[in-house]
Parts: C-alpha cells; sequence; structure tokens
C-alpha cells in the first residue's frame, strides 16, 4: 500500500548520513512512483513532488543538521495540503438541516447515515431523522430501520411509494411536524455510473435544496473513486466527500487525489461496521498515518534479497539433519548484517521507531557476538554441546569477552536452533521460504 511505498521512498533518505542533490531527487522520484501506484492522479503526483522539491531548494534541506526529517516535514506538509488543509465540518443551518448522501450502490451510504446520525445526536445534541430513499431494494428500507432502532434514531420510510423525491418531502414536512432538526437521506446507489441514477438523485437533490450534500465512497476504489467522485460533483457540485472503509488494507490513492480533482474537502471517515465507526477527517492525521508507519514488506523484501537462496537451501539439510552449529549461526549474522545497518532495520518495523527513538543501537552489535564464535575450535563450533565451564572461560578470554556474554550467546544459540527447528515442521515451510529458501 501507500505506506509502505512512501517508506521504501524514505528509506532511501535514512540509509545515507548525508543528503545530496542526487539522493533528493531519487526520493522524491519513488515518493512520486509511490502516489501513482497509489491511483493518485499522474499530474497531481508530478505537481506533488515538484512543489516538494521547490520548497526543499528553498529551504536549503541540504546544509541543514537533520536533512531527511526536514524533508519528511515538507513531504507531509504537502500531503497535508494535498488532502484539504484545515478541518471541514457540516454546515448545520437550516430548520431543519437537510443532509443527502450520494454514491454508489455498496459504498456505504445507508451504514454512513446511521454513523451521522448516531454522531449528531450524541456530540451535536441533535434530533435526527432517517429517511429511506432507496426504493428499488425493500430490503434496503429494511436495513436503515435496523440502523435506525440501533442508534435510537427515527426512519422515515414509504414502502409503497416509489417516488424519491415524494418521500424526502414528505420526511422534511414529518421533521417539521415533530420537532426533528436534522433530516439524513439515504438515496439509492448503482453499481457504477449511471444516467438513471444521475437523473434520479439530481431530481432529490433540486426539490429538497439540501444544506450538505455528501458523496460517499469506498477508500479502496482507487481511481475509479476520481472518476466516481468527478461525475457525481458534475450533477450535484456535493459540499463534501465522506470516505468509508479506511479501516481495511486501503489503498491511500482515493484521499489523495479526490480533493484535487473536485476541490471538495473530504469531511469524515469511516473506519469500521460499527455505527461509532465514524471519525472527522484531519489531513494532518492522515498525513501522518500515511507517513508514520513502518514498512514491513520492504523489511522481509530486503531479507529475500540478501539471504543467499544457496546458503539457504544448505542450511535448511543441516537443520534437517540436527547439524546447525555455530559457524551456520556466524552466517546467519553476517547475511542479517548485509541486509543494512540496524538502526534502519529497527526503523522498518511498525512502532519500533518510535520505541527505539532513544535507545543507541550499534552498529557493530554483533561485533562482540563474532569474537566468540571466532575464540571457539571447529569441533566447538559444530558441536555446541561440549562447551563446558572451562571452555567457556577460555573463550571469553580469547575473545575478550564475560564469561556472562558467552553464556549469553549459548543461550540465544539455543533458542535460535529452537526456532530453526520449528520451521521445519509444518506450517514452518513459509517462513523459510521468506528467508530465502
Ligand atoms: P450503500 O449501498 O452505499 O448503502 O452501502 P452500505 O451502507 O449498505 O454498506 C455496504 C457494506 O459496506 C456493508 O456491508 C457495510 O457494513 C460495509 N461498510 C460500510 N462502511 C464501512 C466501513 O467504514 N468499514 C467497513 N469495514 N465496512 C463498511
Ligand atoms: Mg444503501
Amino acid at each position: 500500500n501507500l505506506s509502505d511505498k512512501l517508506d521504501k521512498a524514505f528509506h532511501i533518505l535514512k540509509g545515507h548520513g548525508k543528503i545530496t542533490e542526487v539522493n533528493v531527487a531519487d526520493t522524491l522520484k519513488e515518493v512520486r512512483r509511490a502516489l501513482l501506484d497509489a491511483d493518485v492522479n499522474f499530474k497531481i503526483a508530478k505537481d506533488f513532488t515538484a512543489r516538494v522539491k521547490e520548497k526543499a531548494i528553498g529551504q536549503d534541506v541540504l546544509t541543514t543538521l537533520q536533512p531527511g526529517q526536514l524533508l519528511v516535514k515538507l513531504v507531509k506538509d504537502e500531503l497535508t495540503e494535498l488532502m484539504g488543509g484545515d478541518v471541514a465540518g457540516v454546515n448545520l443551518s437550516g430548520n431543519p438541516t437537510v443532509i443527502l448522501m450520494s454514491g454508489l450502490q455498496g459504498s456505504g451510504k445507508t451504514t454512513f447515515s446511521g454513523k451521522l446520525a448516531n454522531f449528531l445526536k450524541t456530540k451535536k445534541n441533535k434530533k435526527p431523522l432517517l429517511v429511506a430513499c432507496d426504493i428499488y431494494r425493500p430490503a434496503a428500507i429494511n436495513q436503515l430501520h435496523v440502523v435506525g432502532d440501533q442508534i435510537g434514531v427515527e426512519v422515515y420510510s414509504e414502502p409503497e411509494n416509489k417516488n424519491p423525491v415524494e418521500i424526502a418531502q414528505n420526511a422534511i414536512k414529518h421533521a417539521k411536524a415533530n420537532g426533528l432538526n436534522v433530516v439524513i437521506v439515504d438515496t439509492a446507489g448503482r453499481l457504477a455510473v449511471d444516467q438513471e441514477m444521475m437523473d434520479e438523485i439530481a431530481r432529490v437533490h433540486k426539490a429538497i435544496q439540501p444544506q450538505e450534500t455528501l458523496f460517499v465512497v469506498d477508500s479502496m476504489t482507487g481511481q475509479d473513486a476520481v472518476n466516481t467522485a468527478k461525475a457525481f460533483n458534475d450533477i450535484l457540485n456535493f459540499d463534501g466527500v465522506i470516505l468509508t472503509k479506511l479501516d481495511g488494507d486501503t489503498r491511500g490513492g482515493a484521499a489523495l487525489s479526490i480533493k484535487s480533482i473536485v476541490n471538495k474537502p473530504i469531511k469524515f471517515v469511516g473506519t469500521g461496521e460499527k455505527m461509532e465507526a465514524i471519525d472527522v477527517f484531519y489531513p494532518e492525521r492522515m498525513a501522518e498515518r500515511i507517513l508514520g508507519m513502518g514498512d514491513v514488506v520492504s523489511l522481509v523484501e530486503r531479507a529475500q534479497e540478501q539471504f543467499d537462496e544457496e546458503e539457504a537451501r544448505k542450511l535448511q539439510k543441516k537443520i534437517a539433519k540436527n547439524e546447525f552449529g555455530f559457524d551456520d549461526f556466524l552466517t546467519q549474522i553476517q547475511q542479517v548484517k548485509k541486509m543494512g545497518n540496524m538502526k534502519d532495520l529497527v526503523g522498518m518495523i511498525p512502532g519500533a521507531s518510535k520505541a527505539m527513538k532513544d535507545v543507541e543501537i550499534e552498529d557493530d552489535a554483533f561485533k562482540h557476538i563474532e569474537a566468540i564464535i571466532h575464540s571457539m575450535t571447529p569441533g566447538e563450533r559444530s558441536k555446541p554441546a561440549i562447551i563446558d565451564v572451562k571452555r567457556k572461560a577460555r573463550i571469553a578470554k580469547g575473545s575478550g569477552t564475560k564469561v556472562e556474554q558467552v553464556n549469553q550467546l549459548m543461550k540465544q544459540f539455543d533458542q535460535m536452533s529452537k526456532m530453526m527447528k520449528m520451521m521445519q515442521g509444518p506450517g514452518g515451510k513459509n517462513l523459510m521460504k521468506m528467508m530465502g529458501g
């Protein structure tokens, strides 16, 4: 997903102590590719990186103390801006306030109607009414009633009436007569943009003159989401976008592009099927979320690249025959070292970069381990079981370490051997494959 890709892009920077003009350009190229892969419109992605580059040059990124962080900040600020700048609220003027939902079938209109009603009721002290204008499927009306029951909000429906304009108008009258001050009109969608659907929602829109027309879009639909948003906006000139299903494995592209294509703010996000799974959209938080996630995928990818396949196959045989020894352990360590510097690797694990911020990780964290293994005889390396107290003392002395360090390594080795054996069992195959075997 986008986070992974962006992280990979920044990884280029993190790997280098110093940033040169060349790797600023390289990084921004990766950022652009990440945006494109996430279905961000080509021109937007190009403009985006051009703007960041310009700002980077303007702020003289190359001569600052922490150029990487400054560049990350520039990218974050730019992302924030691209997604809408300041927080946009819902217009609650009018009595009643009329809110119209639009969007394709399955985008989450009915679910979001319920979430919004619940939000306005519990957080804004409003008295909402939900209106069922999806007249094509009896199940749709039932669905809204179930939602309404769940949150204790009245639902207006006319199961026999096939005219959504009339239903919506009657609902507004009903709200006025009963002191309900927000009317949320849920409408019918189709699976794709379709003339009949567009005509119908345009008629409803014209008749009820909503204070807020919201376009609901499934954030997993990528580039299509942008096209759909454009089609609805051409007809309705809507006021805001609702990005649903942000809890899934979503591509960030929709959030990034929609705002710039239709120039309308994203107002809320849906983060689950429950009625409470609604969040006000904060562009800055979204940008942070996109940038702050670790990149497990690229960690695995790098491991894959670096682990010599031949080596892995040999290793597998040895483990199978119970012949895994300290020489193999040493090889493993060297493989891990090949993967890059430790700080780098830690930075790619989600959450770890924050937790480890203040912990010093030596790049030569393996130095002692290697010294200890080098002080072992070939016999000891292949049959660690023979290493007794006397031998341990000799090894510690020879490697310039303490006996406790030798003990610690023996323990680590033991754990690793056990793990390796486990990986041989059922379910372990994938793990071995992951390591290049
Ligand atoms: P509509 O056809 O536009 O009215 O869409 P629905 O409200 O019926 O939603 C379609 C499906 O998406 C349902 O199964 C919902 O439970 C699910 N859904 C809606 N919003 C979200 C969300 O934010 N997260 C997740 N995971 N599922 C959602
Ligand atoms: Mg629906």
